[in-house]
């Protein structure tokens, strides 16, 4: 049996949280997809080639791990693809009722398409993108928040205004 499923997200950049989701999702199923966001609402920190660059300089050594980018729907992707599950990581209960939502859409506008959710590892929960680039910006360490591999670049690209220039 086939059983493909898509991670969908914005990644950007990726975090520590979502690598755990994604390799775990790869353990349980045949193939995933990590769909890149290429139309967000906010303009994203980094474009879509370097987010996807990101994921696989970090997935590159799994082969049931597909990285592309993706816009439109999900849920036609998801038809397209021949995708039967969306993976979702939940953090807190505050990720919930989006996530509850979102995956009812989903399920209106493509009935085969089921969204399973993971919790997120303990030590992820409080992990977010935008507090990556919230820390980094402010000349903080985000080691323990990105993995090793692109730490550097992630750092480089986001320490615009150290915490030392703002105070000038
Ligand atoms: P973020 O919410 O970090 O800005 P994305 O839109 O890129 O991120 O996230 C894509 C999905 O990855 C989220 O919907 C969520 O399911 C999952 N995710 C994000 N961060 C974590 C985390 N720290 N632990 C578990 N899952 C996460």
């Amino acid at each position: 049996m086939n059983n493909t499923v898509i991670c969908p997200g914005s990644f950007d950049p990726v975090t520590l949280g979502h690598i755990d989701i994604i390799k775990r999702a790869s353990k349980m199923f045949d193939k995933v997809i990590v769909a890149v966001l290429v139309n967000m609402s906010k303009t994203p920190s980094f474009s879509t080639e370097e987010r996807i660059a990101f994921l696989k300089e970090t997935l590159g050594d799994l082969d049931n791990i597909e990285i592309v980018g993706f816009s439109g729907l999900l849920a036609d992707y998801a038809r397209e693809r021949g995708a039967k599950a969306v993976v979702k990581g939940l953090r807190a209960m505050s990720d919930f009722e989006y996530e509850f939502q979102m995956a009812l859409t989903n399920k209106k506008l493509n009935p085969e398409l089921d969204t399973v959710f993971l919790t997120s590892d303990s030590q992820y929960m409080y992990l977010s993108s935008s507090m990556v680039k919230q820390v980094a910006s402010l000349g903080g360490d985000i080691s323990s928040f990105v993995p090793a591999s692109i730490h550097a670049q992630v750092y480089e690209r986001l320490k615009t205004g150290t915490r030392k220039e703002l105070l000038k």
